[in-house]
């Protein structure tokens, strides 16, 4: 079985004390072993990227763009091979890989200006014969750590701009969809990048402590779920460096009694089932305004009855299985106890059979859930649609704003001055208004509030050339010897 590699200073590296087995979801076989990083594989990584960063800082800026142009058209030649590769480790369907391999683009596109990014200011004659002016120099070894649920769009997140900040990254993806970053690397490497800016190490919380612990890696970005984001920050943080790391998501959809129900249920299943619900941007209750739901829920179910639920490599599926088999039964144990807190099972993914071992489960359709429950409070991560039922707006506000996560949210209604107080008054990163799933565009910054995200940085976009630089301000006088004179006051600016 193939020895899914680390990739250290340009090297594919096997050598491995443990590995662990990658399953095809669609099949539930074991497909490859992944070495697993130990402490002094990590230590390798971080230190080849150490020796790769004043060569790479010193790299012209042009130099640098010129590698993500050469990437972006890789990685457009090569979706089909990565989207491939994605569908066999993570079973989203091959469409669904591609439109992420589309939106990781925008953030190769968006660190391809970096020239107009890093620009700093200039302020003439701030004092009779100074200037002053700043730069933003990188920070220096940056450690990437990614979910699996993204194997490539979140990698880029946070690759694309650091790399093109001047830093260089050892990326520690999740060990149960890892070859996707191995292929990058590679891409990387053909664009032109030198070795050991972009490193790869495999591994668990061995691996991630490492990083955390080094004083040689000087930024952390993590993007996973909200107890571990939570535990990284704080290590990370107690370690002196500057950390973002972005956790899980509970999104609402608010819909008013006015909204188009056509429009509302289309972008309802889309957004709740499309990646098995294995999205953090996944809409998973719906909260809805007076006698809304009576005429949504049959529009719902009619719409569910029509999915196609397969392995993601048969152009038919518009729905994969989930990542494992204990994600599927944590998904089904939801289910299972949603009738004794006080739901009615609409439709029960349980019920669907599938041939095989594949992780698959059907979608889940809930109505008349309450808030007080598991179902509604925690991440389930799975095809399971919560249906809320509330009198008014301001009630299905409270309900969002009173929420532990915070990611995002999106109101559906054809009252524009209803969606403006909408956007003003919730409490959480990313809005959309008719737009169920409002993953900002590359030029934008992507984060939640509360739960959602720890650290003060959103992530890619311009939030993401502040995070990967230090800002460095130069006061400049170039007096001639009789404007020189001894003055021990503490120079003011007149
Ligand atoms: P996870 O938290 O289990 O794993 C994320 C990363 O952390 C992986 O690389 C994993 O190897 C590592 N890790 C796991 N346990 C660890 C530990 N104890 N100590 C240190 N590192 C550890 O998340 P996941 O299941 O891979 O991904 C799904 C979660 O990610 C969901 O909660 C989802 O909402 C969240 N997510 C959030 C966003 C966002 O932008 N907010 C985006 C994608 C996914």
């Amino acid at each position: 079985m193939a020895l899914i590699p680390h990739v250290i200073g340009g090297e594919k590296i096997t050598a491995a004390e443990r590995t662990q087995p990658v399953y095809n979801p669609a099949t539930g076989e074991r497909q490859h072993e992944l070495a697993i990083a130990s402490p002094a594989t990590v230590e390798q990584a971080i230190a080849a990227a150490k020796e790769a960063l004043p060569k790479w800082r010193r790299t012209s800026l042009t130099k640098r763009a010129d590698v993500f142009f050469n990437l972006r058209q890789l990685l457009k030649q090569r979706t089909p091979e990565l989207a491939a590769i994605v569908t066999s480790e993570h079973g989203k369907v091959l469409s669904d890989a591609a439109g992420e391999i589309a939106r990781g683009l925008e953030n190769v596109e968006f660190a391809s200006g970096l020239l107009h990014l890093l620009k700093g200011e200039r302020d003439e004659q701030v004092s009779t014969g100074v200037d002053v002016h700043s730069i933003k120099q990188p920070v220096g070894v940056v450690a990437a750590i990614t979910p699996f649920n993204f194997p490539v769009m979140v990698p880029l997140w946070m690759i694309a701009s650091a790399i093109a900040c001047g830093n260089t990254v050892v990326l520690k993806p999740s060990e149960r969809d890892p070859s996707a970053s191995v292929f990058i690397a590679d891409l990387f490497r053909e664009a032109g990048l030198p070795d050991g800016v972009l490193n790869v190490v495999h591994g668990d919380k061995v691996a991630v402590d490492a990083l955390l612990d080094s004083p040689d890696v000087k930024a952390v970005s993590f993007v996973g779920s909200t107890p571990i984001a939570k535990s990284i920050y704080q290590r990370a943080a107690a370690n002196g460096k500057r950390v973002q790391a972005l956790g899980g998501a509970k999104n609402h959809m608010l819909v008013m009694p006015d909204a188009d129900i056509t429009v509302t249920a289309d972008a309802a299943i889309s957004a709740a089932y499309g990646s098995a619900g294995e999205r953090c941007m996944a809409v998973s209750v719906v909260v809805a305004v007076g006698d809304v739901a009576d005429r949504l829920i049959p529009e719902l179910t009619s719409r569910i009855g029509n999915l196609t639920i397969g392995d993601g490599t048969d152009p038919a599926s518009e729905m994969g299985p989930l990542i494992s088999r204990e994600a599927k039964e944590r998904v089904e144990s939801y289910v299972a106890g949603a009738e004794a807190e006080g739901a009615t099972i609409v439709v029960d993914g349980r019920e669907q059979r599938f041939a095989g071992e594949g992780f698959f489960t059907g979608v889940t359709l809930l109505d008349h859930v309450k808030t007080d429950s598991r179902v509604y409070r925690d991440e389930i991560f799975g095809p399971v649609l919560a249906v809320v039922r509330v009198d008014s707006y301001e009630e299905g506000l409270r309900l969002i704003n009173n929420h532990q996560f915070g990611n995002g949210t999106a109101i559906f209604t054809r009252d524009g001055g209803a969606a403006r107080q909408f956007e003003f008054e919730v409490e959480a990163g990313m809005v959309g208004i008719n737009v169920p799933i409002p993953v900002p565009v590359g030029s934008f910054s992507f984060g939640g509030w509360k739960d959602s995200l720890f650290g003060d940085a959103h992530i890619y976009g311009p939030e993401s050339i502040n995070f990967y630089t230090r800002s460095k301000v130069v006061t400049t006088r170039w007096p001639s010897p009789d404007q020189s004179k001894i003055d021990l006051g503490f120079p003011s600016n007149h």
